[in-house]
């Protein structure tokens, strides 16, 4: 098959080809209050072709591999009837790989009956609680192998292996709606995701202290952010900047997000990295064949790189970075993160709390929406500081800002780290949902716009 692949990328007519063939099995299942929504596995076996020809892009995709030959035909006219503009994609070393994710338990080996019991068990033990009107426990798997070969010589073999689950539980007091969740996901294997009875206690103890939590006073605050609020905040706020498709089609933003300028004190660095084995956002290589790499975005405070295809790369002279990828065969690669994270740094948690007189501790996240600088979020638990103390519970604490402001207000950077890996939620172009990690330490911003709900 590899010889077959390289051969035939190699004998088309094009500047560029690429084939990638994908076969793997994923599971799903999905209890939302006591109804169980969803629950099948699914064959993922399929392949495409993308070429590109004097400036121009085709891409076909198929199910059945003896029609390949097809596909490429089909992809080539494709190119040819799009044209536009010549431009060569960024040069990357011809390699040939293989790569298999580590894991302690492969999900495959689990029986479909297996898991849904342990759903279930999550659900009953959240539901079991008087005051809880509502769950939601999902879990997901795959496995899938993907070849990959292009005219250029490279080819690479990976199989990547993604387990993870989430369980939420939902209070409700008349229109006091309260939730508090729980995620894990990454490449490590099954047996996380076997562990997660206390979780199930934790959203339920969680959704009913917001219930009983008074409503934030809206108005301006100093707040501490946890690692997984700050991670959810530089992968929405800001990584999606820092994908350099998104700049090269944005004038005003690419004018903004200038290599060297000063986006935060020195001792904030904000970082992309494909290469941390396991995490959820870990990218061996990316669907263009390129090696997942760690690309600094802010170094020392001062913006220092973005995230490439090499299509991307080529047009603004830069190097490729490995973060084109596509979450099937079904689509091309697009500029997506892969883990990204705030590196630590100098200050402890407790001395951050008691350098903060009075304040606001925004724990996790619910949601949110970001358009261009501006952001939005939900805190998904929130407790008063006061005196450097973290005081009493409060609820519905959303955050409202301009990333660019909000990354030079923050003024102290925690000692830990944490990683959140969870179901892969980032959503872009129609693609949907990639496995990425967020990460960071406590950090504290000033000045943050707190509303109500
Ligand atoms: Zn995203």
């Amino acid at each position: 098959m590899k010889n077959k692949l390289l051969e035939l990328c190699a004998r088309l007519p094009v500047d560029y080809a690429e084939v990638r063939l994908q076969d793997g099995v994923s599971t799903n299942i999905h209890y939302a209050g006591r109804e169980l929504e969803d629950i099948g596995e699914r064959i993922e076996r399929g392949g495409c072709v993308r070429v590109l020809k004097d400036g121009g892009w085709g891409f076909a995709t198929f199910n059945d591999v003896d029609d390949i030959e097809k596909y490429a035909r089909m992809a080539v006219r494709q190119a040819e009837l799009v044209g536009g503009q010549k431009f060569d994609i960024a040069p990357v070393d011809a390699h040939q790989q293989v790569y298999r994710t580590p894991v302690d338990t492969d999900p495959a080996d689990v029986s479909l009956v297996d898991k849904q019991a342990m759903c279930h068990r999550y659900n009953q033990s959240i539901l079991k609680h008087e005051r809880i009107q509502s769950s939601v426990v999902v879990y997901r798997d795959s496995h899938a192998t993907t070849r990959f070969a292009s005219s250029e010589g490279t080819y690479i073999e990976q199989e990547i292996i993604f387990s993870g689950a989430m369980v939420a539980a939902i209070a409700v007091e008349g229109a006091n709606v309260q939730r508090a969740r729980e995620a894990k996901g990454d490449l490590r294997g099954f047996e996380k995701v076997t562990r997660m009875d206390e979780d199930c206690e934790d959203v339920v103890r969680r959704a009913l202290e917001s219930l009983e939590a008074e409503p934030v006073e809206a108005g301006t605050y100093t707040v501490i952010v946890d690692p997984e609020l700050c991670g959810v905040f530089v992968h929405e706020a800001f990584g999606h900047l820092s994908e350099a498709d998104f700049l090269y089609e944005n004038p005003r933003m690419r004018e903004i997000m200038q290599l060297g300028k000063r986006f935060g004190p020195d001792f904030l660095n904000i970082t992309d990295d494909g290469s941390l084995e396991g995490e959820a956002g870990f990218v061996p290589f990316d669907s263009e064949g390129v090696a997942g790499g760690r690309t600094a975005l802010i170094k020392d405070g001062v913006l220092a790189g973005r995230l490439h295809s090499r299509e991307t790369a080529a047009k603004m002279d830069e190097r490729p970075t490995g973060n084109a990828r596509a979450i099937s065969y079904r689509h091309p690669p697009i500029v997506r993160m892969t883990n990204t994270f705030m590196e630590p740094g100098e200050t402890p948690f407790e001395q951050m709390l008691q350098e903060t007189p009075d304040g606001i501790y925004a724990v996790s996240w619910l949601g949110g929406q970001t358009n261009k600088e501006m952001f939005t979020f939900s805190a998904e638990e929130a407790y008063r500081i006061r005196d450097g103390e973290v005081a009493e519970k409060i609820r519905d604490v959303v955050l409202t800002g301009n990333v660019f402001q909000t990354l030079q207000n923050i003024d102290r950077i925690g000692t830990d780290f944490h990683m959140v890996g969870g179901l892969g939620g980032c959503g872009k172009g129609g693609q949907s949902p990639l496995r990425v990690g967020d990460g960071g330490p406590h950090c504290r911003i000033q000045n943050v716009v707190i509303g109500g709900r």
